[in-house]
Order: structure tokens, then sequence, then C-alpha cells
């Protein structure tokens, strides 16, 4: 298989790395690419004979990534660009008929219903590598929707889990970076410290499974041994579960509909002794809510919430605002979000209008 890694320097784009070693020449690297470390990529780029390497961090390099992803010879593209930037090499990927596999979540938080016909009119196919939506993805196979009541997203709970707000008012970006379970890039150990992670990943379920906000559920899972859950209508529940490791998401999305040896170790029960549960503090971490706001407001209010939300994750790792910052300036850039029925070229313009207000919203504070 050959396949095109974006965003290959991150920590998305190194596991996958690392699964590719293990593939005994079963996948081979056709293009990798990424916005800045051009010393990295260059030592992947030999390491791993990629014909195509590109640094995409002007117009020009984003270009190339769009003609790269559409060559005829490449069959699978996997998305580890973090952000927004990631939307437009994943919709050429689709609309060339590519197998898509997604580990960017911006894109779909944006514009997850355009992405979605697309895949349909392209003829291209979305699998999703985020852990809780390829958890469920595994847990669907073989089962008819129609037989599906509720799908369930797990969260650890992020390092402030049991936080009061008095706490969460004085916590460093030092702190925020310092996750319980995951090693990941600095934007998603922002979003999980604030729970907006999980907000990303509820609109994420909607549009990827087609499924209706009153049937997608969020539940706190300290140990991060299950993904997702899901239910059926006779009562059954479904767990999809693994080490925390994006390695088993990314290498069930490479192998798919078959499976990897050894992708990661299998869990050890005895240790772990005991799984738990716990409800979603929405009062504490209101960034579930809002990204359920948005969801509900339609539009491009979601477009409007991750804009919002990467301005503010951003200003909060420059030491620019403090954490509880984050969910004010993300509602306050919604109030004034347009109200218009979401057409896709019109998404840039509105992504760089709500950068723009959120900047403005950080000045005034
Ligand atoms: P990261 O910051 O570690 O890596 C991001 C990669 O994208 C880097 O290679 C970087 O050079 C590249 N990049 C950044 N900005 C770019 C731009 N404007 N244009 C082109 N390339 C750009 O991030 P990550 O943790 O690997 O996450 C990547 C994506 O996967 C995010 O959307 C994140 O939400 C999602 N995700 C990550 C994890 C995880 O465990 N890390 C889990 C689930 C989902
Ligand atoms: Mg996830």
């Amino acid at each position: 298989m050959n396949l095109v890694i974006l965003g290959s320097t991150g920590s998305i784009g190194e596991s996958t790395l690392e699964v590719v070693r293990n593939s005994k020449g079963k996948i081979k690297v056709l293009g990798l690419s990424a916005y800045s470390n051009y010393d990295k990529l260059q030592r992947q780029s030999h390491e791993f004979k990629s014909k195509y390497t590109i640094l995409a961090f002007d117009k020009d390099g984003q270009e190339k990534l769009i003609d790269l992803v559409t060559k005829p010879e490449v069959d699978t593209v996997l998305v580890a660009i973090v952000g927004f930037a990631a939307l437009r090499p994943a919709l050429a990927a689709l609309r060339a008929g590519k197998t898509v596999a997604l580990a960017n979540k911006e894109a779909l938080v944006t514009c997850g219903e355009l992405l979605m016909q697309e895949q349909k009119q392209g003829g291209g196919k979305i699998i999703p590598v985020d852990s809780e939506h390829n958890a469920l993805f595994q847990a669907l196979q073989g089962h008819d929707i129609s037989d599906v009541r509720k799908l369930w997203i797990t969260g650890s709970g992020g390092p402030f889990r049991g936080h009061s707000r008095k706490q969460l008012a004085r916590v460093s970006v030092k702190q925020a970076l310092n996750h319980p379970k995951w090693k990941m890039g600095p934007k998603i150990t922002v979003d999980s410290a604030t729970l907006m992670n999980k907000g990303l990943e509820f609109i994420e379920a909607r549009w990827i499974f087609d499924f209706k906000e009153k049937n997608i559920e969020v539940i706190i899972h300290p140990q991060s041994i299950i993904h997702g859950i899901v239910e059926f209508i006779d009562g059954a529940m479904l767990a999809q579960m693994s080490v925390p490791d994006m390695k088993a998401a990314i290498s069930y999305a490479l192998y798919y509909p078959h499976r990897q040896t050894d992708a990661v170790r299998p869990l050890n029960l005895i240790e772990i002794k005991k799984l738990e549960f716990e409800p979603v503090d929405v009062k504490t971490f209101p960034c579930l809510s809002l990204a359920q706001l948005a969801l509900k407001m339609g539009g491009y209010s979601p477009t409007v919430l991750n804009a919002a939300n990467e301005v503010a994750v951003g200003a909060f790792l420059n030491r620019k605002i403090r954490f509880l910052d984050i969910p004010e300036l993300i509602s306050k850039t919604m109030e004034t979000a347009p109200r218009q029925s979401l057409k896709l070229d019109m998404i840039f313009e509105i992504d760089a209008w709500a950068r723009k207000r959120t900047s403005e919203n950080i000045s005034s504070l």
C-alpha cells in the first residue's frame, strides 16, 4: 500500500511511521510533509525512502500538498496535520477517491456535513483515527446501524480532573501540558485539559457516524482503557479496549479490514484491576457544552467555535491569556457568529473572520 503522511513530524505522524516500520514492507511511504522541523522531515524522508517530501509552511507548500495527495499512485492519505489547515488537503484526497485515515479532527468540526458529502460524491473513504471514533468504528463492524441506540465516547478527564474553578484559575501551561494518559501534540493536549477535546470529538462523531446529538454520550473514564462503546437497542453494549497508544488506532485504520500482528501489547487486566466511570463536570469545564451548543446553532457556529479555540489555545500556549480565558473567548466570539447555512466556499472566509475577532477580543482582555 502506498501511503502519504501529512504532518509526519508530529505525535501522530511519528506513531504512524512506527506502524510502517513494523509493517515488514507492506506499507510503503510515498510522501511525507511537515510545517516546520526540516531536519526531522529530512531524516524521516531518508529512512523511509519517501519519493515526495514537502515542507508546507507557505501557500506554495500547501498547493504541493494538494498535488501530492491526488497523485494516481497514492492509495491512502493519513492526515495528521493539526488544526483547520488540514481541511484543504483532506478534501482534495476525498475528491480524488483516496482512503483518508483521518487523525485531524478540526476539519470535521468546521464542516463535517460537507466533508461527508464530498466523501460520498468523490468515492473516497474516511477511516477515523481519533481513538474514540476508531473504537466506535471497530465496534460497529458487521452491525446494522438501525440496531444501534447510542454511541459513547470516553475521556480520561485530563490533567485537571477533580479541580475546582478556583484551582483552574491558577494553572500553568506546564501543568496543562502534563497529560496523565496520552502523549500528544501541544494543541490537543491543552484541548484535553479544557475538555474541548471531548467537545470536538462530539461534533466529529455527529458527522462521521451520522448520529443525532441526543444519541451521543460522553463519559469520563480515567484509566483510558475503554475508548468507545456502542449501545444497541437490546441493551447490549460493545466496548473497544486497548492500551492508550495511538498505534492501535493508526494500525487498524491502515490495515482495515484486516489487523496487524502485535500493533500494540495486549492489556494486562489483572494489573488494571478496575475500570471507573464518572459524569463530565460541565460546570467546571464548559467547553463540551459550548461545542454542543455550536452543533445545535448549526451553520458556521462549529467553524467559529473551532477557529476561536485554535486562537485561544495558541494564546494560552504563548502565555498571553489564562486557562479560564479560553472558554470565555470562545463563547464571546460565538455570540457574533453569522447565522447562515453552511457553504464550502465561505468556510475559509468565516474561519479567518473568527480568528481575527478572537485576536481582537484577546487584545481587549
Ligand atoms: P502535532 O502538533 O504533534 O503535529 C502536527 C503536525 O502537523 C506536524 O508534523 C506539523 O509540522 C504539521 N503542521 C502543523 N501546522 C501545519 C500546517 N498549517 N500545514 C501543514 N502541516 C502543519 O499534533 P498531533 O498531536 O500529532 O495531532 C495531529 C492531529 O491529530 C490533531 O488534529 C489532533 O487533534 C489529532 N489527534 C491527535 C492525537 C494524538 O494522540 N496526538 C489523538 C487523536 C487525534
Ligand atoms: Mg480522541
